[in-house]
């Protein structure tokens, strides 16, 4: 890749895209000058100082040969906050933000609500829970430390209340017992070809594939979720685009009531849920 010596805003932008696209040529460069998209916008003449230039060369580098910009950036969006994001995490998807809307209503009723966050990652699901009705007890775990490490520094730049545990699954939950339990949890079959493009070749394996067929994780959920509800307390799941009537039918095997699944902005079902009928 060649480009000036010394370019401007301008100069650097038409640069990078000829190498990725417009959109995140921009969000690199406002990472690395620290600036507001209007900054970009309002100073294109602007000489980039020579260690900003190098710095931004090489994230264009590394984007072109694949790497997540939100990786590069440590950084992205989800309900409307910033979040830190490392490769130790699943980047947040626009998609999970359908379990954020079909849990708030769920919790509406309950003074209290106590929730519990399956595989929390970066924290995105359990800090914008908590942070939504400041009554709410969010328990959120995961068997990764790396993760929970990012889903504290979240919780506390956020300013939410999270408790965070060290737990693979249900283990080290003992008796406690929830209103509402949320997951978004690896659900991609191994050897699915997906896992061999785009960000997902940089994402963490635990956080995107599970076994028997991508369900293993799904089925462990299911299976553990009566022990730690409340009566008529529902446990709702983000699940692939194929696995929606095999997650029904696992919550039925288990004795779950109120079964459906809502289908994400692209209206694929990509949740499916149930209410603990005790
Ligand atoms: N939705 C993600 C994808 O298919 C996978 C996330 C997950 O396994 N929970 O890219």
């Amino acid at each position: 890749m060649t480009a000036a010596e010394h370019p401007d805003i301008a100069g650097a932008l038409a640069w990078a895209r000829q190498h990725i696209p417009p959109l995140e040529a921009r969000l690199l460069l406002r990472h690395v000058l620290g600036c507001t998209a209007a900054h970009l916008a309002a100073w294109p003449e602007e000489t980039l100082p020579a260690t900003t230039w190098d710095a931004f060369r090489r994230l264009v580098e590394r984007r072109a040969a694949g790497e997540p910009v939100a990786y590069l950036t440590g950084r992205r969006e989800f309900y409307g906050r910033d979040f830190l994001v490392t490769s130790a995490v699943l980047i947040p998807r626009p998609e999970t933000e359908l379990l954020v809307e079909l849990a708030l209503p769920r919790l509406a009723a309950e003074a209290r609500p106590c929730v519990l966050d399956l595989g929390t990652g970066s924290g995105a699901l359990a800090i914008t829970l908590a942070l939504a009705r400041d009554c709410t007890e969010v328990t959120a775990l995961d068997d990764s430390r790396e993760a929970l490490e990012v889903a504290r520094s979240n919780a506390a730049r956020l300013g939410a209340d999270v408790f965070f545990l060290h737990s693979d699954w249900y283990a080290a939950l003992g008796e406690a017992r929830f209103h509402l339990i949320v997951a978004n949890p690896p659900y991609i079959p191994e050897g699915d070809p997906h896992l061999a493009q785009g960000d997902l070749r940089f994402e963490p394996r635990a956080a995107l594939v599970a076994g028997d067929g991508g369900l293993g994780s799904l089925a462990r959920i299911v299976a553990g979720a009566g022990r730690h509800l409340e009566q008529g307390g529902w446990l709702l799941m983000e699940h692939g685009y194929d696995q929606s009537a095999a997650v029904r039918g696992l919550l039925a095997e288990a004795g779950f009531g109120d079964i459906a699944s809502w289908p994400d902005l692209a209206g694929i079902p990509r949740v499916s849920g149930g209410r603990w009928q005790g």
